[in-house]
């Protein structure tokens, strides 16, 4: 049986694959233009893994600029079936502490100005996002969060907003009413896996408490949690790539089965 093809988004402050040994670097076009990165390419116990840095290399693309679809494209052309994507947030809980690692199973799309599909003509495909994420992928994970024992939350509504500036105070406690976290680079990844049948999970890492909260926290609190934060990324991937399961039991994908009008 063909091992599960894993690929990986890093984010802020992830730009490489630091704990796996690089076998080769894959240079992709797509009809979208150019994914964010090369795509690093490497085995880690039994799993191919391709990587992409969605900001580039050099953070060179911000979360508004970033092109989604080629990074999706690229991965789809390379064979990979399962997506982990590492993503900042920042808090709309005071109980989600900076610091924590939350698996989403939802989101809210406060975006305005993305490209969000790849079928914009021709064939007319509504996807299901009723469910966005993959659920045995985020069993996978809460169960690796669990055994490493990194403080975690196994579930949560993700609001996805435009950026690049961060939100007001009465747009945080607006958003507080609906979500439990938000951030600038979910969407409209999460919608072009599913557009493109690939298996998407989201680690979302805590660095800050949003708006809603005056006096949150200071630029150097923020950093020291950011690098923690990086560290506990690195460990849980090491744990998780290797028990994501090669069978399925999950139906993303099948998405485009039943989306065609
Ligand atoms: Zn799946």
């Amino acid at each position: 049986m063909m091992s599960t093809k894993i690929g990986l988004i890093g984010g802020s402050g992830i730009y490489d694959l630091s704990f796996i040994k690089k076998n080769r670097t894959e240079h992709i076009e797509t009809p979208f233009g150019l994914p964010s990165s090369e795509i690093d390419v490497a085995e880690y116990n039994g799993k191919e893994i391709y990587f992409i840095a969605r900001h580039g290399k050099k953070h060179e693309f911000p979360a508004h600029v970033v092109n989604y679809r080629a990074n999706i494209y690229a991965f789809k052309k390379l064979g990979v079936d399962r997506i982990i994507s590492v993503q900042t947030v920042g808090s709309l809980k005071e109980e989600y502490k900076p610091g924590y690692m939350i698996i989403p199973d939802q989101f809210i799309d406060f975006t305005k100005k993305r490209d969000y599909s790849y079928f914009n003509g021709g064939r007319s495909l509504h996807v299901s996002l009723a469910d966005p994420f993959c659920p045995q992928m985020r069993e996978a994970s809460v169960s690796s969060l669990h055994s490493l024992g990194i403080p975690y939350i196994d579930k949560g509504t993700y609001i996805a907003i435009e950026g690049p500036r961060f939100s007001t105070r009465a747009e945080s406690r607006y958003f507080m009413n609906f979500g439990d976290v938000i951030g600038m680079t979910l969407v409209p990844e999460v919608i072009l896996a599913r557009e493109m049948e690939i298996c998407y999970l989201s680690i979302s890492m805590i660095t800050d408490y949003d708006a809603w909260k005056v006096n949150a926290v200071t630029a150097e609190e923020i950093v020291t949690v950011m690098k923690n934060n990086i560290n506990k990324a690195y460990i849980l991937l090491e744990h998780l790539i290797p028990s994501i399961p090669d069978e399925y039991s999950c139906k993303c994908h099948e998405a485009l089965k039943h989306a065609e009008v």
